[in-house]
């Protein structure tokens, strides 16, 4: 990498740490997501229950085989072949793991997580519930605001999840969100919200990792 572009993206991670700090979660900037995969590691507590979110980012680290191997209880239910009854019951199972690991669809300059949900059970499990919280976001999730988050989400990282998930959305078609056209049982995105502070109760740890990482 050039050394200018070093330059702007730590300076730039590092101003979105300190904002981060600042609304009370625990936030550290890693270089390279083989660094992220070791802290983490470290992070969950070995024999703890895990519950995954639908996480791209978390996936491309290589935690969840590592979590499997080490013996780690995981309530995750991506690419398995569950009814929808038993994928429920894995998501209820999530907001009461020991951990919650997912990523955010966006980290604001001034340290914000701001995530658009179907279901809710990603962001619900953020807010209230596991005892402890990892947010893992590549520099690719950085925006300057809540507005630039959520047109990130419904232009940039929709369309991707959709075309993953096999839906039937204009923004699959398109590559871009159109509100007035999207409604149930298609829509994917139901609810948005923003983060501003560290929820009161939720022991929350946000790692920042220098590479592009999920959607
Ligand atoms: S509201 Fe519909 S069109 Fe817009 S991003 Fe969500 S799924 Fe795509």
């Amino acid at each position: 990498m050039r050394v200018e572009k070093k330059w702007f993206i730590e300076g730039r991670a590092q101003r979105v740490i300190e904002a981060l700090r600042n609304n009370g979660f625990d936030a550290i900037y890693l270089q390279t997501k083989e660094e992220a995969f070791d802290k983490i590691m470290n992070l969950i507590p070995k024999g703890s229950l895990v519950g995954i979110g639908g996480s791209v980012t978390i996936r491309e680290i290589g935690l969840v085989d590592a979590l499997v191997k080490r013996g780690n209880k995981l309530a995750e239910d991506w690419l398995k072949k569950y009814s929808m009854e038993e994928k429920l019951s894995i998501r209820r199972q999530q907001l009461t793991a020991d951990v919650f690991l997912t990523s955010s669809n966006a980290v604001t300059e001034d340290g914000e997580l701001i995530n658009i949900d179907g279901l809710g059970n990603r962001v619900g499990a953020m807010i209230f519930g596991p005892k402890k919280v990892i947010v893992v976001a590549g520099i690719n999730k950085i925006v300057k605001d809540s507005y630039e988050g959520i047109e990130r989400i419904r232009n940039i990282a929709a369309p991707m999840n959709v075309k993953r998930l096999g839906g039937k959305t204009p923004c699959l078609l398109t590559g871009n969100c159109d509100l007035d056209e999207c409604e149930p049982p298609n829509r994917n995105c139901h609810i948005i919200t923003i983060i501003e502070k560290r929820p009161m109760k939720t022991d929350m740890t946000i790692v920042l990792v220098g590479e592009e990482l999920g959607f």
